[in-house]
């Protein structure tokens, strides 16, 4: 059986006349004579009945801090619908399809409700059906725990199901449709002219998809990437080839070593605080240990750390300032918190020990008066804090400092 797993994200299933082109992708697929598993998103955004944001509202009108537990099984029902349209309009059109819900598909998580990580696959039901030929449509999103709970799986959860499942069927590829022809060089709604990148390989993908580019969640390409599964980004909306994602960006049969890009994207990340603490004059050397293990028990999460013999600066997301401010009351020192600013990066295997790449981002952000509040970096990427205002002009000066663009 030569298996393919498509998976169709919000974006591609929002509106009856996209839902019909979702199905002439995967009966393209079924025409060619491979097994399909589908894995699809929940139907409509924000206002939508379905729509995620809906279901939480829906609740929220009897008690909006309902727990966890039930929250999630609320949440799953939206993939379910989804799944259910699709394969009715499958049938309608002859074919022999059946949706399964995430539990039945065998997708076996944690116990972290909301954002659960899968942690093994029990495809069996899948694998009966596409024996039986039929078109397997499988909720996103969602699974159960050990204990029989379901859960689902944070953002970009489909992608997740989709490429958990691509490994455990040892599919040929994973499919990721989505409504932009692939993996670019920058967000399309943040630069006007950014390319689409054919080929890429895991890593680079992945370094991206954790600097903000959306279009594919990170661990879905870690678990592709442990299982050697191909995948391709692609558009619904096209017949563009998209960009294929593999180890290596050398076909096995050529020699020829090529360097690695210098830059391969542009990202953002926005919602960001940066916490500035002052330490000057504190005579306890333990301050920093006992200051960072306190906001690791509150569960804040620290990034952009920078630590001085005078200052102690960090980021936190932009939500959680007000309990980082009480957390500095009770070590008795300032700080201050400067919210609402953009991680911008710049993402390119083949910079490493290339001089000039920070030069050129200097100049870059300078000559756009924009002013770079933080900065580090790692042998593959470089980061600037700025503040949000500047966010859009920073990645778009970025982008065309590096020739990204088309
Ligand atoms: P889906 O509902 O299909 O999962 P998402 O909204 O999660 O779609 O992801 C697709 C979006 O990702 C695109 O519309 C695009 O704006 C955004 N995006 C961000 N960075 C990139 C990038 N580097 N390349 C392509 N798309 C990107
Ligand atoms: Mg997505």
């Amino acid at each position: 059986m030569d298996i393919i797993v498509q998976k169709f994200g919000g974006t591609s299933v929002g509106t009856l006349e996209s839902r019909q082109l979702v199905v002439e992708k995967i009966l393209a697929a079924k025409k060619k004579g491979h097994s399909v598993v589908v894995v699809v998103s929940a139907i409509g955004r924000k206002g939508e009945p379905y729509a995620t944001d809906s279901l939480i509202d829906f609740v929220g009108k009897v008690n909006n801090d309902i727990s966890t537990r039930e929250l999630d099984l609320l949440l799953s029902c939206g993939e379910i619908i989804s799944s259910v349209v699709l394969v009715g309009m499958l049938q309608a059109v002859g074919y022999k399809a059946i949706s399964l819900t995430g539990v039945q598909a065998g997708i076996i998580t944690d116990g972290c409700f909301g954002s659960a990580h899968i942690v093994r696959v029990k495809p069996d039901l899948v694998t009966k059906y596409l024996k039986e030929d039929y078109i397997v449509v499988v909720a996103g999103f969602q699974g159960v725990s050990e204990d029989g709970e379901i859960t689902t799986l944070g953002r970009g959860g489909s992608d997740t199901t989709a490429a958990a499942l691509g490994v455990a069927l040892n599919a040929s590829v994973v499919e990721i449709y989505t409504d932009v022809n692939g993996l670019k060089t920058a967000d399309p709604r943040i630069v006007s002219n950014p390319k689409t990148i054919d080929r890429v390989t895991y890593n680079e993908i992945c370094q991206l998809a954790y600097e903000g580019a959306r279009v594919i969640h990170p661990r879905a390409v870690e678990i592709a990437m442990q299982g050697n599964v191909p995948i391709k980004i692609k558009c619904t909306f096209t017949d563009e080839p998209g960009t294929l994602v593999t180890s290596s960006l050398q076909p096995y049969e050529e020699t020829t070593i090529k360097g690695d890009r210098l830059i391969t994207g542009v990202t953002q990340i926005v919602g960001i605080t940066q916490v500035c603490v002052d330490t000057t004059g504190l005579d306890d050397p333990c301050f920093n240990m006992k200051f960072m293990s306190k906001l690791a028990e509150e569960h804040i999460s620290i990034d952009f750390i920078n630590v001085s013999p005078d200052r102690t600066v960090f980021t936190v997301p932009d939500g959680t300032g007000d309990k980082v401010l009480e957390i500095v009351k009770q070590f008795n020192v300032d700080a201050v918190l400067r919210r609402g600013c953009a991680k911008v990066a710049v993402v390119g295997a083949g910079m490493t020990g290339v001089p000039g790449v920070m030069a050129r981002i200097v100049k870059a952000l300078t000559l756009q008066n924009i002013q770079i509040l933080q900065s580090a970096d790692s042998y593959t990427t470089i980061w600037c804090l700025v503040d949000n205002r500047d966010m859009c002009a920073a990645v778009a000066a970025l982008h065309q400092e590096f020739g990204l663009g088309e």
